[in-house]
């Protein structure tokens, strides 16, 4: 979970000024799910400031995750992108029926790239999903 006033002052430092829409989006962001899409989050904020425009909220999303307080999560064939407030390096389990995403910490030390497939790229991370059903879709 990323410490609200962790990313508020992301914000300040950027020269940013944390109005109330952008405060209630970090605060959504501090307390709610690991993985939201920016959908999400524009639905939770309406339900509490109606006159939020979504383009406030994917814009917030956007800046936040260009100052590293989010991760720009990837597309996980649900047609939209999630934020992952999980910044430290993790990889995930994804359900391809109900599309839960959980976060796993193991070291995948063996998926080092061997030198001929890197074609000369200084490789800097990795993220690994693996994709499946989770207990409850398997039943
Ligand atoms: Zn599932
Ligand atoms: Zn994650």
């Amino acid at each position: 979970m990323p410490d609200l006033e962790v990313l508020i002052e992301l914000f300040r430092q950027s020269g940013r000024k944390i109005t109330p829409q952008r405060r209630a989006i970090l605060e959504l962001l501090a307390q709610g799910s690991v993985h939201p899409t920016a959908e999400e989050i524009y639905q939770q904020v309406t339900a509490m400031m109606p006159d939020v425009s979504r383009a406030t909220v994917y814009n917030t999303l956007h800046e936040l995750a260009a100052l590293g307080g989010v991760n720009e999560a990837f597309e996980f064939g649900e047609g939209f992108m999630r934020y992952d407030t999980n910044t430290q390096a993790h990889h995930h389990l994804f359900c391809i029926r109900c599309h839960t995403l959980v976060d796993i910490n193991h070291d995948f030390a063996e998926v080092a790239l061997p030198s001929e497939e890197a074609v000369g790229y200084q490789i800097l991370r990795h993220r690994v999903t693996f994709y499946g059903l989770c207990p409850d879709c398997q039943s």
